[in-house]
């Protein structure tokens, strides 16, 4: 029943905020004055608060809310000993209306405006539960496939990839390339109209339990440079000759399954190619910057968690006879926490609304992942220290919180990278 509201409410918003390129810029945004900002709330995850969302998105927030606590972090405990999440999970995340948020209507998605996708990331990260690899499949694999896929290939994917039938991994990376995605090996070769696929990736996000991968590949060795010969396909699970490898035994996200994937002599019908031959890196620098936008995103909304997590132990756990909170240390910790949180929040927010206005720019969704990511780590640190030794024990939320945030400044491109990125748009006359 809620789930249908929740779904009738975006879609009414679609409706209601025409034209579909823009569903919901118009009225995404409360008007303001009468939402506090997050500083001045009574908690940092409170529902109801910042001017970026309307009550219809607190609406949804609290269903978004509800099926994390109902159906993700009773299991979340079984899935980390799994490396992997269940498939149900993901069916009743579609049936939710959880998945393709932000993708159109007529595409096959949900039609909501691109703030409730972000509810959906924000709710995940204050679950504390990083198993599911949602906002991946649904913000970043599904827009390559609206963007550039064909009609067949938008039809054959996106209202599967909604219900949550079909789930979406993309992979670059490779054992020898990662920051530098102009080194990529795996390469595709013309073989009548079909393409031959050979090569491996690593570190593949939802890698596991995909049913439909975007490969980068290169297409054109002879081209004047290597970002010039580089295509992206839609690769299949159960095609003949692409292998899952083992699920990696990671530091932190347990029950989110990252993979190795082997290709080898895959035979790809020329309908597999996405968007035009050797234009693949071209649109990797086109959705890279949501990509930075989502991880900044998730990274604010960990930290308010963690901040809310401590508050709330330091002000029951006793020392000395007081509660640690009591302490004036403790409490210019916690002050000093709050303040980096809140000044990262409103650029972030800052940014979603620049994004949703498609006026983000590679290095200002750069800046927001190098730094939010960064916050999280600090603030990560800074809670485990202050639920002492607890805080290093895995029954804590904290623990948790804690591995898991240390791939934030890695993933995405590493924040090296992003610092270049950042450096060459100030050194550089635009
Ligand atoms: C849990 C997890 C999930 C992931 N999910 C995916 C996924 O779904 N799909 C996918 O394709 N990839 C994924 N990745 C891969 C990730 O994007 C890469 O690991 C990342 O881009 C870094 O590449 P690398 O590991 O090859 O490191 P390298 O490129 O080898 O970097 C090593 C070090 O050198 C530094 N460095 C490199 N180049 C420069 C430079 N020009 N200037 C300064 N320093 C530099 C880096 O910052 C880093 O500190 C995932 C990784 C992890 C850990």
């Amino acid at each position: 029943m809620a789930a249908r509201l929740f779904r009738g409410s975006l879609r009414w918003w679609g409706y209601r905020c025409a034209p579909p390129s823009r569903p919901a810029a118009r009225c995404s945004h409360s008007g303001g004055e009468e939402r506090l900002e997050s500083p001045s709330a009574k908690k940092l995850t409170d529902i109801g608060i910042r001017r970026i969302f309307s009550s219809e998105h607190d609406i949804f927030r609290e269903s978004v809310r509800k099926f994390f606590q109902e159906e993700v972090i009773p299991y979340h405990t079984e899935w980390e000993k799994a490396g992997e999440v269940s498939r149900e999970l993901w069916e009743k995340a579609g049936k939710q209306g959880l998945l393709g948020v932000n993708i159109a209507e007529l595409h096959g998605g949900i039609g909501g405006d691109f703030y409730s996708a972000a509810v959906v990331w924000e709710e995940q990260a204050y679950s504390n539960c990083t198993g599911p690899g949602f906002s991946l499949h649904s913000d970043i694999v599904m827009p390559y496939i609206v963007n550039y896929g064909s009609e067949e290939q938008i039809k054959h994917f996106i209202p599967q990839m909604t219900s949550g039938k079909y789930i979406g991994a993309i992979a670059m990376t490779e054992p020898g390339a990662g920051s530098d995605l102009q080194g990529v090996r795996t390469n595709a070769k013309k073989d009548g109209s079909d393409w031959i696929l050979n090569g491996s990736k690593v570190f593949i996000t939802n890698g596991w339990l995909s049913d439909v991968v975007i490969v980068v590949a290169v297409t054109n060795r002879e081209a004047h440079s290597p970002a010039h010969g580089i295509s992206l396909f839609l690769v299949e699970s159960g095609m003949k000759g692409f292998i899952k490898g083992q699920k990696l035994q990671k530091m932190g996200l347990k029950a989110q399954d990252t993979a190795e994937l082997f290709f080898e002599d895959v035979r790809l019908p020329a309908s597999t190619l996405l968007g035009e031959e050797n234009k693949g890196f071209y649109y990797l620098m086109q959705e890279l910057p949501q990509e930075r936008l989502l991880i900044a995103e998730l990274a604010v909304s960990a930290s308010e968690f963690m901040f809310e997590e401590t508050r709330n132990y330091v002000k029951e756990r006793k020392v000395f006879g007081k509660t640690v909170a009591h302490m004036q240390t403790v409490q210019h910790k916690l002050a000093e926490l709050k303040t980096h949180i809140c000044v990262t929040r409103a650029f972030v927010d800052s940014c979603l609304q620049l994004h949703e206005k498609k006026r983000l720019d590679s290095a200002t969704a750069s800046m927001a992942k190098y730094w939010a990511s960064e916050l999280q780590n600090r603030v990560a640190y800074d809670c485990v220290q202050l639920h002492g030794g607890w805080g290093y024990m895995w029954e804590y939320p904290i623990a948790k919180a804690y591995v898991d945030a240390r791939v934030q400044p890695i993933y995405g491109g590493t924040n090296e990278i992003m610092k270049e990125l950042i450096a060459r748009d100030i050194v550089h006359d635009k």
